[in-house]
């Protein structure tokens, strides 16, 4: 059984002063809820002041990003250390915009992801195929690509989670059908148990990311593969994101 995990990727929103202000009172509102995992990814500089709401809580922290490096002179770069130190468990690799604002590639995020897993921080690989792929009848191919490139190297007992966001739904509020998101995942599961073995290939969990909403989340959750949502917009309001890890509870 995989447990599911429902994630909110802030982006470049919230200052410090409204990212406590949410952490208070979102760990009140979700303080009953033990049978999902709960993630909040804010901008670096809310992590430390967050975690101390949050370190009681059955609320985990997640880095947006970071630096493969552990020290030197990259500036404007955070480090897997300095990740962990702020009390992450997670790290959110390979997101779209960071693949197509600041053009990391394959290569880059595989990188970070080795890095991650040596600093014992889960990362959350992102993969996703743009509109131009497919209609072009590509998206098997890029997303498959992106997984194996992205995982390559990496330890068998590593714990990852992988998040599939098509970059066509992600903040268009277009949202893949169910029945899309699913023969995406299904296609993900097999890759990985082809390359990680089955028992791997069963436990991962593999999340939907892109326009997750309180009106969708049901149709997605009751698909076989998809275990749980990367979140953008609907993640910086108490309430839309309370009703989203709250799904099947309606
Ligand atoms: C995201 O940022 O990963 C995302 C899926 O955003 P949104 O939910 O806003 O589409």
């Amino acid at each position: 059984m995989r447990k599911p995990l429902i994630a909110g990727n802030w982006k470049m929103h919230k200052t410090v002063k409204e990212s406590i202000e949410f952490a208070l009172e979102f760990k009140e509102r979700i303080g009953d809820v033990n049978d999902r995992d709960v993630v909040i990814a804010p901008p670096f500089v809310s992590l430390f002041p967050m975690f101390d709401i949050l370190k009681d809580s059955n609320v985990k922290l997640s880095a947006q990003n970071m630096y493969f490096e552990e020290q030197g002179a990259f500036t404007g770069e955070i480090s897997p250390i300095m990740v962990e130190e702020s009390g992450c468990k997670f790290v959110i690799l390979g997101h779209s915009e960071r693949r197509h604002i600041f053009g990391e590639t394959d290569e880059i995020i595989n990188k970070k992801v080795l890095s991650a897993v040596s600093h014992r921080l889960i990362p959350i690989l992102c993969v996703g195929e743009t509109l131009e792929d497919r209609e072009n009848r590509r998206t098997f191919d890029i997303v498959g690509e992106q997984l194996a490139r992205g995982l390559y190297g990496i330890n068998f007992s590593a714990d990852f989670v992988v998040a599939y966001e098509p970059v066509w739904a992600i903040g268009t509020g277009r949202t893949a059908t169910p029945e899309i998101a699913e023969e995406v995942h299904g296609y993900l599961r097999n890759k990985i148990t082809e390359i990680f073995g089955k028992d791997k290939g069963d436990n991962v969990r593999i999340l939907y990311g892109g326009s997750v909403k309180p009106e969708n989340v049901e149709g997605l959750m009751a698909m076989e593969n998809i275990d749980g949502a990367l979140v953008g917009g609907a993640s910086l309001k108490v309430d839309s994101f309370e009703k989203i890890i709250k799904f099947g509870r309606q």
